[in-house]
């Protein structure tokens, strides 16, 4: 069932996922397509999410968007979703809801700076920006980045401060699976009022829309989207995994079926986040009775082929 509409204001809006906005030239929504997104989200009881260029918007938009409920995503800290682009341990957040997007090479060589990011943001998430040119050597080190980065992890909650990273914590507290499930629970507008899947399906081929404002998505296949329907996932206990459907479908053609980058780097984090709850355990009341069980697989689908 949708439960969310993310509207991207303008073809330049920040990218806050894994595919980057390959569009430079400005292309504001016009007042009147606002207007019939509002009016969607409203009919269909949606969450609205904006999501923002980096150039102040006419008055007469900020009325409007400030008229309904609604969460803003844009390069900008102190709104509710701050995105940063690139590891920058001096970004000025307080307190924010912080998305860095960044490549594997670039996070990996920049714990302290990640550190410094956690110890003032409310939650970080981290976006990989290269998951699909991800070697084997690059997954190995992703590995040994996340240990290092448990270890930080476990100092800082024994110290009494605990930080919030997807790529760690979200996992010690989800008892089911918790994904982006685009096209299925949310859809996005763009700039001219065709809806895609999401900024990604966009970005990438704009003719790959699945409707149009005010009609509403009309989505063939779009089971094929859902859990359910999702035969490695729906065994899988990677439950922090954003589970993308882009990323699935660029590297196995399948929108429901994960490719390995996408299952090693969630089982890796997954593991992890199982080692941060054995060292905290103890000294976490309210994580004593949570259990991450023991595995011997990063991707699902070879338990499968067993
Ligand atoms: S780790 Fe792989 S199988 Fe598990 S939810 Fe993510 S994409 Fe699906």
């Amino acid at each position: 069932m949708l439960k969310y509409l993310v509207v991207l204001l303008d073809r330049t809006s920040a990218a806050f996922c894994h595919a980057d906005n390959p569009y430079s030239v400005r292309e504001l929504m016009p007042l009147p397509v606002l207007q019939e997104a509002l009016l969607f989200a409203m009919k269909e009881n949606l969450s609205v999410q904006f999501v923002y260029p980096d150039y102040e918007l006419p008055d007469e938009y900020v009325s409007m968007i400030d008229s309904v409920d609604h969460i803003d995503i844009r390069h900008v800290v102190g709104g509710d979703v701050c995105v940063l682009d690139g590891m920058d341990g001096d970004a000025e957040i307080d307190g924010d809801n912080v998305v860095i997007r960044t490549t594997s090479v670039e996070l990996i060589d920049n714990l302290p700076s990640l550190i410094g990011l956690m110890s003032r943001a409310t939650h970080v998430a981290v976006v990989l920006t290269d998951m699909l040119s991800m070697s084997d050597e690059r997954l190995g080190r992703y590995g040994e980045f996340l240990s290092d980065l448990e270890r930080e992890v476990a100092g800082m909650i024994q110290s009494g401060v605990v930080p919030q990273i997807n790529l760690l914590t979200d996992r010690l507290f989800l008892a089911e699976m918790n994904n982006c499930n685009a096209g299925w629970e949310s859809v996005t507008v763009a700039p001219d009022g065709r809806l895609y899947v999401c900024p990604a399906f966009y970005y990438e081929d704009e003719s790959d829309s699945i409707g149009r404002l005010p009609a509403g998505p009309d989505m063939r296949n779009g089971r094929l989207l859902r859990l359910d329907h999702a035969p490695i996932c729906r065994r899988c206990d990677a439950f922090q995994c954003r589970r993308c459907v882009w990323l699935n479908r660029k590297l196995t053609l399948e929108v429901n079926t994960p490719g390995r980058e996408q299952c090693v780097v969630s089982h890796l984090e997954r593991n992890a986040s199982r080692r941060l709850l054995e060292r905290i355990r103890p000294a976490v009341d309210f994580l004593r009775d949570n259990d991450i069980c023991e595995i011997d697989y990063l991707d699902p689908f070879e338990t499968i082929r067993l």
